[in-house]
């Protein structure tokens, strides 16, 4: 679903990303881990066409169709950025909004400025919205305003809002790192969720590796930009951790 080939980028003198190649099957639930500033928020970004990358023979293809080569967005990057979902850490989701709306919007593409945004969309629309909302647990939130979610809750809601975008791919950036431990639980469940049932491919970014044994089969560790563990999560033991990481290590436990 994802191949990413020699990718590197720099920001200034900073290395941000270093010579990176990963594939991604469709339908794999992959964790990218890595101390801060190791390049998790950049690689992402760039999977998502968001950024482009440096290397004079990068290239990046979402399902054999090429996103970028070389440092340049393909004439087809925009199509293409319509199967991948996003989620942050934070912000996904237009306060003012109802939730219901929110969600909607994944059909869209863009956030609608202006009042009235139920009015856009179809009874037909409107009930796979509700679905979507069903099948990440807060059917009941729909009529409520965004702002008035809370953290697990938001995060769930984004990810209705990329069912509703019939996203393929998802990626999400720390989804969890501003969450309770039984909120992230129950976010995680529901990632897991949506790519078990759904077949969505997924890859999360995490601060502790805890979670990505816990729910992913398969994580890619990044230090200083570059890929220094890619493997079944049950192989990143601590000691694993310790060797690649050193005292940086204690920040993925
Ligand atoms: P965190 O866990 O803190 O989110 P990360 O693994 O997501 O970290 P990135 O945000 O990808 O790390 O950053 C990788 C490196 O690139 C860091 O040194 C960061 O300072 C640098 N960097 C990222 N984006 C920019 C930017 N827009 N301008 C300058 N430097 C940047
Ligand atoms: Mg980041």
């Amino acid at each position: 679903a994802i191949s990413v080939r020699n990718l590197s980028k720099a920001f200034g003198k900073k290395r941000a990303l270093d010579n990176v190649s990963i594939d991604i099957a469709k339908g794999e639930m992959v964790a990218l881990i890595g101390a801060s500033g190791s390049g998790k928020s950049t690689l992402l970004r760039h999977i998502c066409g968001l950024e482009t990358g440096q290397s004079g023979s990068s290239t990046i293809e979402i399902f054999g169709a090429g996103l970028q080569a070389n440092g340049r967005l393909s004439n087809g990057a925009r199509d293409l950025r319509r199967n991948i979902g996003v989620i942050f850490q934070q912000f996904n989701l237009v306060g003012r909004l109802s939730v219901l709306s929110n969600v909607l919007v994944g059909n869209l593409g863009r956030i609608p400025v202006w009042r009235g945004t139920l009015g856009l969309f179809s009874s037909e629309e409107k009930r796979l919205a509700r679905e979507a909302l069903a099948k990440v647990g807060i059917p009941e939130v729909a009529w409520q305003r965004a702002s008035t979610l809370s953290g697990g809750q938001q995060q769930r809601a984004a990810i209705a809002r990329t069912l509703v975008q019939r996203a393929n791919i998802l990626l999400a950036d720390e989804p969890i790192a501003s969450l309770d431990p039984s909120s992230a639980r129950r976010v995680m469940e529901v990632l897991a969720g949506v790519n078990r049932e759904n077949g969505i491919t997924c890859v999360v970014s995490l601060h502790q590796v805890e979670y990505a044994r816990r729910y992913c089969p398969r994580t890619i560790a990044l230090k200083d930009g570059r890929v220094v563990f890619d493997g079944p999560s049950t192989m990143l033991t601590h000691k694993t951790l310790v060797e690649l990481y050193g005292s940086n290590s204690e920040e993925l436990i």
